[in-house]
C-alpha cells in the first residue's frame, strides 16, 4: 500500500475490515505512516479525555419552556387589519422620508466628495495617510 493510502485509512474513525491487515503491517514498518498513527491516537485520546457537558435533566423542557414566555403572545393576526395597515404605512412613509432626506444630503456633500476624490497628489497622500491609519487600528494591541 502507499503512504499516502495508509494515511487516508487511519484518518478515518476505523480502518476499512477488508484493508486492516495491510494498513497494520504497513505502518509497522514504515516510520512516517506510524508517526501519522500515533499523532492520530494522541488526538483521539485527548478527546476522550476532555471534559464533556451534559445538559442536566430537563434542560429542553426548560429551554422551551423560557421561549414561550419570552415569544410575544400578540400574533399579528390577532390585531385589527386597518391597525396592521397603518403601521405598514406609516413604514413605508418614514422610508421614503429617509430615502429623500439621504439623497438631498448627498446633493449637498457631491461637490466635498468630488474634492475628496480628485486625483491630485494632495488628496493621494492624504488617502495614503488615512489607509495607515486604518491599518494602524487594525494592528493595534488587543487589550485584554
Ligand atoms: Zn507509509
Amino acid at each position: 500500500m502507499r503512504c499516502e493510502d495508509v494515511q487516508l485509512e487511519l484518518a478515518r474513525d476505523e480502518v476499512a475490515p477488508a484493508l486492516r491487515q495491510a494498513v497494520a503491517s504497513h505502518v509497522l514498518e514504515c516510520p512516517a505512516c506510524k508517526s501519522v498513527q500515533l499523532a492520530y491516537d494522541g488526538i483521539d485520546e485527548t478527546l476522550r479525555r476532555a471534559p464533556m457537558w451534559e445538559p442536566p435533566r430537563g434542560f429542553a423542557r426548560m429551554v422551551a419552556a423560557g421561549a414561550s414566555e419570552a415569544m410575544p403572545s400578540e400574533r399579528l393576526t390577532d390585531r385589527l387589519p386597518m391597525e396592521s395597515l397603518l403601521q405598514a404605512a406609516t413604514g413605508s412613509l418614514l422610508i421614503g422620508t429617509a430615502g429623500y432626506l439621504g439623497a438631498q444630503l448627498l446633493d449637498l456633500l457631491a461637490p466635498m466628495l468630488a474634492a475628496l476624490t480628485a486625483p491630485t497628489p494632495s488628496v493621494m497622500w492624504m488617502w495614503v495617510a488615512f489607509s495607515y491609519a486604518i491599518a494602524a487600528w487594525f494592528a493595534r494591541p488587543a487589550r485584554a
